[in-house]
């Protein structure tokens, strides 16, 4: 049975993976500096509470364990305060991925799963979004990003790597039983907040913008099941493990769903009404972001399961209700 070491193992879309690939035939490590991740979330004893800066340490995890892969979600990802403090965001995102990146070589470990992010392609030009589309990332984050995508490319030249970088739309929902879910402190994304709103445990939602040109007026976003991005991860881990060539690739379902149709259908889903405010945009989101999702379903034989928003919703409805942590 093949050892991956999974780094950013404890935090949201992390977690769903460690549990995707145990239950699917791989033995996993999960490293986690436990800044934002919740020791709760990963099912296994093989945990090492490491950060990235601590060569040492992940040395240790490479000697002690004989690794064949690397998934690397461990990044710091609020956009607003990665404008406030981009020097924390590229020591974290960029220089501890090289650090990360010097342990796997001289390990002789070459493969890697990357946790990228659609912010890397900025403003759109035309949606959907293919993975051909420019990358102009308007914010530190989406550059860290962007920047680690660049150097797996030179690493791949120069020294052998191979990695799958795969770009995220905007996760969401929990596991279907409801034993892993999102728990971000602060949260700032919009499914949680009109759950948490619906609950009372805020006083309300404010939409970011209404005059959007889109046709209710709100922005447009690709809502893509943190279950179906966990099976991604696993499915691209197997092409890797199986010798294919390294690729960047959209995760998304290839629908766009508003602000207005996630509050509607928030309220369909808990039979409660939303207390929504109308505000003003938020500084650099785009009106409307969706995958063009073909690659990875073509790439690596990757079909979202859940294709309803109420469906997703529902998920973190259930999570909402009954977090562990
Ligand atoms: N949004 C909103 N109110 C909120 C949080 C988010 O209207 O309190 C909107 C935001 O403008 C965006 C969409 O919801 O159009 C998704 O935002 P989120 O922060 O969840 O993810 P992002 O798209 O920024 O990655």
């Amino acid at each position: 049975m093949k050892k991956v070491l999974v780094v950013g193992g404890a935090g949201y879309i992390g977690s769903h993976t460690v549990r995707e690939l145990s239950d699917n035939g791989y033995q996993v490590v999960v490293a986690d500096s436990l800044i934002y991740g919740h020791r709760e979330a990963v099912f296994t004893d093989n945990f090492y509470q490491v950060d990235l800066a601590d060569k040492d340490a992940l040395s240790n995890i490479f000697s002690t364990h004989d690794i064949s892969a690397v998934i690397h979600f461990a990044a710091f990802a609020y956009v607003g305060e990665s404008v406030i403090k981009p020097s924390k965001y590229y020591y974290n995102n960029v220089v501890n991925t090289l650090n990360l990146l010097d342990v796997m070589l001289k390990f002789n470990v070459k493969n890697i799963v990357f946790s990228s992010t659609c912010a890397t392609y900025g403003e759109p030009l035309y949606t959907p979004i293919d993975e051909s589309h420019p990358q102009n990332p308007v914010n530190p984050y989406g550059r860290s990003k962007l920047m680690i995508e660049h150097i797996f490319e030179d690493y791949k030249k120069a020294y052998g790597l191979n990695y799958v970088s795969l770009r995220y739309f905007n996760a969401a929902g929990c596991s279907r039983d409801g034993l892993l879910g999102e728990s971000h402190s602060p949260e700032t994304h919009l499914i949680p907040l009109v759950l948490k709103a619906i609950k009372g445990e805020i006083d309300n939602i404010t939409v970011f913008g209404t005059d959007y040109d889109t046709p209710d007026g709100t922005c447009i976003r690709d809502y893509i099941h943190v279950e179906d991005l966990a099976s991604a991860h696993k499915l691209a881990l197997d092409k890797l493990l199986g010798g294919s060539e390294s690729i960047c690739l959209n995760l998304g379902t290839g629908v766009g769903t508003s602000v207005k149709e996630i509050i509607n259908a928030a309220e369909r889903v808990t039979k409660k009404k939303v207390p929504v405010l109308y505000g003003k945009r938020r500084e650099g989101d785009p009106a409307i972001l969706f995958a063009a999702a073909q690659l990875a379903h073509d790439y690596l034989g990757w079909v979202p399961i859940y294709t309803s928003i109420d469906d997703i919703i529902e998920t973190a409805w259930r999570w909402e209700l009954n977090k562990r942590f």
